[in-house]
């Protein structure tokens, strides 16, 4: 066929225009464009340790039977984390985002609602819309906190409402008592997206065993460094899981991707590691940071630049050679904010040099 005024027809009208994931800068691109060896990557909120070497050693072993459709089920995988975790019913996704995008496939008819605590991650209202479904965004209070009242009121009928905690972009941390509260309370299933959860002082585990309308969302690619490898799980009531299965791509994982994890996983060193490093990092920036940095529970802070917009103090820190993330492409949220995660020593050391310039 050829490219014409025709085939536009052929797009779906939700993918014709509008807005898609934002993702960081190129940073081998802006290195070139400012003249930089290496630039600093602070705006992803990966680990700055490079693979675990367990999780390595995994990816090497799995190499040699890639020839062959992985398992189903991904017991290895699934083994370790009830190792890690305790006996929970897991489920496994390409990355947290491929779990978000089947339990609204699996929960979700067109026209429903899915509810959404904003300012946040923005990929639950894109997987929404493209599920067809009415999204109702439910502002959080001023400092970003979850005003558990208005949340169960915007999201009550909800098919599936999306919490965040810590949240990102903010770092805001919900405490455990307002998630009882809010699942008490909710008609349809909450979605706590815990990305970050390693590098907080809570624990939304124990929920689980008190709610069946709970799902909590984990990722490979934070704290276990494996942001490459796409790999993300949840927590589910017992119920879900076979829905979950039945909606689900087929096999999930890749091998070498579920094998990384595994190995991962078992890697308590270099986890410990991260969050001692990452903690110690965060308390600096706070104390440091000449522009007021909000409480934060994750690898990342996030930064007030006023009276700079947040794509005036990206751009100033891209031409010193340090990658951040504006969060001008969250919705909801005004427009003076940068988030910023721990890096390397040498990358944190620029950072500082360069906000002490701003
Ligand atoms: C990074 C992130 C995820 C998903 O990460 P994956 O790489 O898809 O596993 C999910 N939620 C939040 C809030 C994140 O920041």
């Amino acid at each position: 066929m050829q490219q014409s005024g025709q085939s536009v027809k052929l797009i779906r009208d939700l993918y014709r225009e509008g807005t898609s994931y934002v993702f960081a800068r190129n940073p081998e691109e802006l290195a070139k464009e400012y003249g930089f060896e290496r630039i600093a990557r602070l705006a992803s909120n990966e680990n700055p340790f490079g693979p675990s070497k367990m999780a390595m050693k995994g990816m090497e072993l799995a190499i040699s039977s890639i020839h062959r459709y992985p398992d189903t089920i991904h017991s290895d995988l699934v083994k370790t984390l009830v190792d890690y975790h305790g006996d929970f019913p897991f489920v496994t996704g390409v990355g947290m985002d491929g779990v978000i995008e089947t339990c609204i496939r699996a929960l979700v008819n067109p026209g429903e609602t899915v509810a959404l605590s904003t300012p946040t991650f923005s990929f639950y209202g894109l997987a929404a819309k493209a599920q067809g479904a009415d999204v109702r965004n439910i502002p959080r209070s001023k400092d970003f906190s979850v005003d558990t009242r208005s949340f169960i009121a915007g999201a009550k009928d909800a098919k599936i409402a999306f919490l965040c905690t810590p949240n990102n972009p903010s770092g805001t941390v919900t405490p455990p008592e307002d998630i009882k509260t809010i699942l008490e309370q909710l008609n349809g299933v909450l979605f706590l997206d815990n990305a970050y959860v390693e590098f907080s002082d809570e624990d939304y585990r124990p929920l689980m065993k008190r709610y069946d309308n709970l799902i909590i969302g984990r990722t490979m690619s934070k704290v276990f460094g494996l942001a490459g490898c796409r790999v993300g799980y949840a927590f589910v009531p017992s119920w879900f899981k076979p829905v979950y299965e039945k909606a689900a791509t087929p096999f999930t994982l890749n091998s070498i991707s579920a094998a990384a994890a595994t190995g991962a996983l078992q890697d308590h060193e270099y986890i410990k590691k991260t969050i001692r490093y990452t903690r110690e990092w965060r308390e600096r920036v706070t104390k440091e940071s000449p522009k007021p940095v909000l409480p934060s529970g994750a690898n990342f802070v996030m930064i007030d630049t006023s009276p700079m917009t947040g794509d005036q103090a990206t751009e100033y820190f891209a031409k010193n050679g340090v990658l951040v993330r504006s969060c001008r492409s969250f919705p909801g949220i005004a427009d003076h904010y940068i988030r910023v995660c721990a890096g390397e020593e040498w990358e944190n050391k620029r950072f500082f040099e360069v906000i002490r310039s701003l």
